[in-house]
């Protein structure tokens, strides 16, 4: 096991059924620390920024404008292998798969409408803590 850092974002959808605390709190409960936290309006560059990696797939225009339809709350978690933690702890990326109990079961209705994001590698957990994070703002 290795002390790991990883971006989560609670996505519009989950904002909007105001379930933001829950989710934290599903972090909390399964050993993430969340170390850097805010509250964001994503803009149109941003999100298809940050999606990059998903552009030639048919779903990247729907992709990006639910991104956008409402704000997102972006965090940084820390904790005993907390990318591979983070994806547990979110469940499948269809909720109809997702097991009893994840965020994703929990809280979100389809595929395209899922709660959450979370890092899938270190790699992307790198890329994506610095997109949205100075290294300044992240207390561990
Ligand atoms: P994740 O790592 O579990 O979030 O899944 P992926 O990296 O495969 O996909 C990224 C995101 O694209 C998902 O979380 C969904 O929000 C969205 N997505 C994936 N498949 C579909 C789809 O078939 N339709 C739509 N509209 N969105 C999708």
């Amino acid at each position: 096991m290795s002390i790991e850092k990883t971006l989560s974002i609670i996505k519009p959808d989950a904002v909007r059924k105001n379930v933001i605390g829950q989710i934290l709190t599903k972090f909390e409960g399964g050993g993430l620390k969340v170390v850097a936290v805010k509250m964001k309006q994503l803009t149109q560059t941003e999100a298809e920024a940050f999606y990059a990696e998903h552009k030639e797939r048919g779903f990247f225009g729907d992709l990006v404008r639910f991104m956008i339809s409402g704000p997102v709350v972006v965090s940084v978690l820390m904790g005993d292998d907390a990318i591979l933690k983070n994806r547990q702890l979110m469940g499948a990326t269809d909720p109809k798969k997702a097991e009893a109990g994840t965020i994703r079961a929990d809280f979100a209705e389809s595929i395209d409408e899922n709660a959450v994001h979370g890092s899938d590698s270190q790699v992307a957990a790198t890329r994506e803590i610095a997109f949205f994070f100075d290294t300044t703002e992240i207390i561990p």
